[in-house]
């Protein structure tokens, strides 16, 4: 599939709402494309003349926003959607990992990917911060032409395989660069705390720094994995102790273990950092580092809440994540964002705690600098690329009195209608432009039954 269609020489999309994000909400507005970038945001009625080819998308009663950034996907794992209920976090994640390396090739994991990007697209997200230990999102992301980073995960709980693991990891890495595209770029992560050595993650951070690429790590998720850092003990501690792991407290938190690994200092992907107490935030607030809140996948594993509006007042850029479709089951953020808003004022037994306004800045320039983006996107400015998501406005969010409002609290579910990756169109109608979804469907769901029965015989 090639998508490298001339571009006309303007496009003008005009839409009941427009929410520049760094700029008041527009009524009856207009943003001007020009190529990949934007050029004009502002009312209709001021746009500056056409002169030249122009071409004028008619949104309607829609609202018009900088495309979602998701700071949290496993995009190769969209397959197992539904696979794993009922599993409590430890057989969760075992599972998951055996399915993958019994059941799912190159191919499987690709066209998984695929199925990922497409629902993403369909949600208006056009940026995806992707972890994974193959680079099956890496492609996905290229081929659907969204725009991405690509952490390459690695694993590693035992210090022996430290150097072996870096190796590999600096290998993949070096074959990958050649693919990377202005749109999807490269990043490394070790993976988590019970599945990476101290060593490791010291190691990594290294390299990071050395080839300049971007890092990621899920931490301060679960209890289990709180028990091991702090206190060397529980399932993870039990499990590596099986496989002859050395096994010690390697910090106050896992944060200050992070720190102490040298993990902080690459403006760091901190993916759930649901136990960052206010040591914690202060310090990720020192290092510059970026958080992906993923409350659905939090609440839904049973890990909890994490401290959402106590992260943005340390000054922390915070990101929403849907993270994989194992532990969320749908890819929708604004569902997210309202799960989100909806979870601190619960906790907090407050009805004051964030508003919609900074829960949709969250989705878009939040993200977009808690994945260092935000020179190019996450806002409608002038110079900024164009990354756009419509939404039409569904009958039953209606009336509008503040468009934020209306978007966060009564449109979660609803489809984009139009989504722009770098003034290149992706989603037209409900339809991903350059995708036979009906066909990538049924292949999935192929690979759905291969999965269904080796869990069935697994038992
Ligand atoms: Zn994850």
């Amino acid at each position: 599939m090639s998508h490298r269609v001339a571009l006309p020489e303007q496009v003008r999309y005009h839409a009941k709402w427009v929410l520049p994000i760094t700029a008041p909400a527009i009524e009856n507005g207009t943003v001007i494309v020009e190529g990949e970038t934007i050029v004009w945001v502002g009312p209709r009625d001021r746009a500056p003349a056409a002169q030249g080819d122009v071409r004028h998308d008619e949104l309607g009663n829609a609202i018009l926003l900088p495309g979602l950034v998701n700071t949290h996907t496993h995009l190769d794992l969209t397959v197992m959607r539904g696979l794993l209920e009922g599993l409590s976090f430890f057989p969760w994640i075992r599972t998951l990992t055996a399915a993958r390396t019994d059941v799912l090739n190159s191919n499987a994991l690709f066209e998984s990917a695929q199925l990922g990007v497409v629902e993403g697209l369909q949600h208006g997200i056009t940026t995806y911060a992707d972890t994974a230990p193959d680079p099956a999102g890496f492609d996905a992301m290229r081929e659907l032409g969204v725009r991405g980073i690509f952490y390459l995960e690695t694993f590693g709980p035992d210090p022996e395989q430290c150097d072996r693991a870096v190796d590999n990891l600096h290998r993949t890495m070096r074959a990958l660069d050649p693919k990377a595209t202005p749109l999807v770029g490269l990043g490394v992560s070790p993976h988590a705390p019970y599945s990476v050595s101290d060593e490791l993650f010291t190691a990594v951070a290294k390299l990071a720094v050395e080839l300049k690429l971007p890092l990621a790590t899920h931490i301060a998720e679960s209890e289990e994995e709180q028990s091991l850092v702090v206190d060397g003990d529980g399932a993870f501690a039990a499990f590596l102790n099986g496989r002859n792991i050395p096994v010690r407290p390697r910090g106050r938190s896992p944060i200050a273990m992070l720190e102490r690994c040298g993990v902080l200092s690459s403006r760091t992907l901190l993916i759930h950092a649901v136990r960052a107490d206010a040591t914690d935030r202060a310090t990720i607030a020192a290092h510059g580092c970026g958080v992906a809140h993923c409350p659905a996948s939090n609440a839904k594993l049973g890990h909890g809440i994490a401290p959402l509006a106590a992260m943005l007042q340390a000054g922390i850029h915070v990101g929403l994540g849907s993270d994989s479709m194992a532990s969320n089951n749908q890819m929708d953020l604004i569902a997210e964002g309202r799960l989100a808003m909806l979870a601190q004022r619960a906790s907090a037994q407050r009805d004051d705690v964030l508003d919609a306004r900074t829960m949709v800045e969250i989705a878009t320039l939040g993200g977009a600098k808690a994945l260092g983006l935000a020179g190019t996107i996450g806002s409608l400015e002038p110079g900024k690329a164009a990354d756009l998501a419509a939404f039409t406005i569904p009958v039953g969010a209606n009336p509008v009195y503040n468009p934020y409002d209306t978007f966060i609290w009564s449109m979660a579910g609803a489809p984009a209608c139009r989504v722009v990756v770098a003034g290149r169109e992706r989603l037209r109608d409900g339809q991903v432009v350059g995708c036979d979804t009906e066909a990538l469907v049924s292949r999935v769901t192929e690979t759905a039954a291969r999965l269904a029965s080796w869990k069935a015989q697994r038992g």
